[in-house]
């Protein structure tokens, strides 16, 4: 989420779901419904379908590879058109863009409200939005359920999201299949080096719904949702399993994101594209 955006896109990027919206982004009545086997099992062929007539020769023999059972080590990347279905504002879109809804926080700028200096000075704005979009009202979408499949079928390596929104956790992905790389709110910590006194996120949604500054029990100063604000690294996570990860993939799915925003988008030039050569 909330980083700054890269207009180096390429058309052979454009995601699946900003391709044809309409067929790719699942209709919210789609969410709310039980996913059972078989439902599951007909997305994935839909899902790979779709996959096989984007054109690329790659793709074709990965598929291939994946019908062969050669496939074991599958890799899934994600960005917020994977959640935009679950009625989760993607931060980017006109109209209904997290970016242009934010004029009621009177913000020096709208990417203000995840700078952590702003926040330091002035956290209300961040915890009053917080409060409209918080995790635990909104359910996870057929990609979430495709995602926990593959890990049932023991081919997920690792799951990569770019979102903050926890519905991989609500899909029972495991902890250890996920990387958060823009954090997540399933942890807070203070914000106080000295301190870093973590919190649950059943804490900081108690606070949060009380319309109350979350506060260090020990030092007093202001609790943060670990998610990743301008300014602020990536979590160690994101590094470490990167490296290892690129090594053994043999299969890439990347679902809704446009790889215009970093760390996604070096990634894909850097590491995979030589990967899967
Ligand atoms: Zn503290």
């Amino acid at each position: 989420m909330a980083e700054p955006r890269n207009d180096n896109e390429s058309s052979s990027k454009v995601p699946l779901h900003e391709q044809d919206p309409e067929k790719y982004s699942g209709s919210s009545d789609s969410s709310e419904d039980e996913i059972d086997g078989q439902n599951q099992e007909d997305l994935i062929r839909q899902m790979l379908r779709m996959k096989l007539h984007q054109g690329k020769s790659r793709t074709n023999e990965d598929l291939a590879k994946k019908k062969s059972g050669k496939v074991k080590n599958i890799i899934t990347m994600a960005g917020a058109g994977i959640s935009t279905s679950a009625g989760i504002p993607d931060f980017r879109s006109p109209e209904t863009g997290l970016y242009n809804n934010l004029q009621k926080y009177d913000l020096p700028n709208p990417q203000a409200i995840f700078d952590i200096e702003y926040f330091e000075e002035r956290p209300e704005p961040f915890f009053q939005l917080a409060k409209e979009l918080y995790p635990g009202q909104f359910e996870p979408t057929p990609c979430h359920y495709f995602i926990k499949l593959l890990e049932q079928k023991g081919l997920l390596l690792r799951h990569y999201t770019q979102n903050i929104d926890t519905l991989e956790r609500v899909a029972n992905i495991s902890g250890d299949k996920l990387v958060e790389a823009h954090g997540t709110f399933h942890s807070s910590h203070c914000i106080e080096p000295k301190c870093r006194k973590e919190y649950t996120q059943e804490w900081m949604k108690e606070q949060i719904m009380r319309d109350v500054i979350p506060t260090c029990k020990e030092c007093n100063s202001v609790v943060k949702p670990d998610i990743v604000f301008f300014g602020e690294q990536l979590p160690d996570r994101f590094f470490t399993c990167l490296v290892d990860d690129f090594k053994i993939c043999d299969l890439l799915i990347i679902m809704g994101t446009s790889l215009t925003v970093q760390p996604f988008a070096n990634l894909v030039d850097r590491y995979i594209v030589k990967t899967l050569n």
